[in-house]
């Protein structure tokens, strides 16, 4: 067999890279219906987000993760470990949400609420309030180093900072008592872990928004690289309407559109320009849209200005575009058999949710008996001891009793009353008899009874063993 001298690279075709190094993306203000609603988005989010740790609730924090005392407080309500379902259930709601949004509305979430997309914009309107719109930023940026240029990049950076650290502080304070972690800040007595914690997501928050923007949703965020896979036919796209504005060029305002042989487009590349991915939408769905819409703004302007219909770049579907579908033809296919089915049986979740959360005791209970062998006492009865695990769910003190069954004659010979702290566990050590001749040589079921002192329907049921040596 012939063996083949393998090729010979050039220098410059070993030096390829395959990495493409990203061209820094100036997008531009604008202003429209979907940029408020954006906006509109980053307030409700952030209020939410920066102002919920600040709320009380029951005279502490309404919500707060205190993981050392392993109890998770949201408002009303106290989850223990043992309530870890919950937390299962609700990242099952998320992807579920997330899957039904797609189906019908594509990356809306990607565009309007997801983190990366709001600390994006809080960044880019603190970047452009202190160097300017996109043509000034690319002046700075490309001049020298000057003391103006020294000034504006420090305080900007400055203030990017601020707002890392706060995002930072705000996250620890889920976690902490945000009053006490600001008394700790300010008196320079914070832990290691509350300044690891608090410098790693501020600096997560300055990295991802300041410096790699639209390089982690094309890069690192995996969503965008399965979200084809949740689209279809009716999902509603920012798309170009390439039938409507082919071929493109640029023309007098004044011009007479049914004269020229030219489409819609004036070519004037401001729908590239606000793009904070920098694709021109005009080639087409591309993974690295996020679905912002901004395109669509100010297209639409574009549009009134030269007394065109608005709607070039539209939110539309791909049988819109070819079956030539009405708005209410579009949203009629809203409702297919994947939109359905997704909002079944996220409803469905949502609600057995919802009705478990709303039944929950405020009591929960474990058994667990003595390792020691049983005593034989003089009389013939035989005693077994056990220690109950009584959990008070609830913040508020509550006294229960207990009482046992499943053996005839049995009985609780220590004290069978007793008060559990709020929001707290007591170990309560329990002594049951069962007099001679009853139950059976060997092991027997027995069954606890914990009852709220006060309200009777608070109670749990635990079985557990008696033995009665043979
Ligand atoms: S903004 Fe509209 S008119 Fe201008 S280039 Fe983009 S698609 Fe064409
Ligand atoms: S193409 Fe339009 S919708 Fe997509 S990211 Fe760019 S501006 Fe936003």
């Amino acid at each position: 067999m012939e063996i083949k001298p393998l090729k010979q690279y050039s220098p410059k075709e070993v030096d390829q890279s395959l990495f493409e190094t990203g061209k820094k993306i100036y997008p531009r203000a604008l202003s429209g219906w979907f940029a408020t609603w954006r906006w509109t988005m980053v307030w409700l989010t952030q209020i939410t987000f920066y102002g919920t740790t600040w709320l009380t609730w029951n005279n502490r924090q309404a919500v707060l993760f205190d993981l050392v005392a392993r109890k998770f407080y949201i408002f009303g309500m106290v989850f223990w470990p043992q309530d870890f379902i919950y937390l299962a259930v609700l990242l099952v709601i998320a992807a579920l949400s997330l899957f039904l949004f797609t189906a019908v509305a594509g990356r809306v979430f990607c565009g309007y609420a997801c983190p990366q997309t709001v600390y994006t914009q809080i960044f880019m309107w603190i970047e452009r309030k202190i160097e300017g719109d996109r043509a000034k930023r690319m002046r700075i940026d490309d001049a020298a180093m000057s003391p103006r240029k020294f000034i504006l990049k420090t305080a900007k950076h400055a203030a990017w900072i601020a707002v890392a650290l706060w995002t930072g502080f705000t996250f620890v304070g889920y976690f902490t008592p945000i009053r006490t972690l600001a008394a700790e800040v300010v008196s320079f007595d914070l832990g290691p872990w509350q300044i690891f914690w608090i410098l790693f997501y501020g600096f997560a928050t300055y990295g991802n928004a300041g410096w790699m923007r639209e390089q982690v949703c094309k890069y690192m965020c995996p969503y965008a690289r399965f979200q084809s896979a949740m689209f279809d036919k009716d999902t509603l796209t920012v798309t170009y309407d390439g039938q409507r504005g082919e071929p493109r060029g640029s023309r007098s305002k004044q011009a007479d559109l049914s004269t020229l042989n030219l489409g819609s487009c004036i070519n004037c590349t401001l729908c590239v320009q606000v793009c904070p991915t920098g694709i021109d939408i005009r080639n087409g769905l591309q993974y690295e849209c996020i679905g912002c819409a901004a395109c669509i703004d100010v297209c639409d302007q574009v549009m009134d200005k030269m007394h065109y219909p608005r709607g070039l770049i539209r939110y539309t579907t791909e049988h819109a575009l070819v079956e030539n579908l009405s708005k209410r033809g579009i949203w009629g296919r809203v409702l297919r058999p994947r939109t359905l089915i997704y909002s079944g049986i996220l409803g469905s979740i949502i609600l057995i949710t919802a009705l478990s959360l709303a039944m929950r005791l405020p009591l929960k209970v474990d058994v667990l008996r003595d390792r020691g062998m049983p005593r034989i006492m003089e009389d013939g009865s035989v005693h077994n001891v056990y220690r109950l695990q009584v959990m008070n769910t609830e913040e508020a003190p509550h006294r229960y009793t207990i009482e046992v069954g499943g053996i005839p004659g049995a009985e609780i010979i220590s004290d069978n009353s007793f008060a559990v702290p709020a929001a707290s566990t007591t170990a309560v050590p329990v002594r049951v008899r069962v007099a001679l001749g009853q139950g059976e040589p060997g092991s027997n079921k027995i069954i606890f009874t914990v009852q709220d002192h006060d309200d009777k329907r608070v109670s749990v049921t635990e079985k557990a063993v008696f033995l009665i040596p043979r």
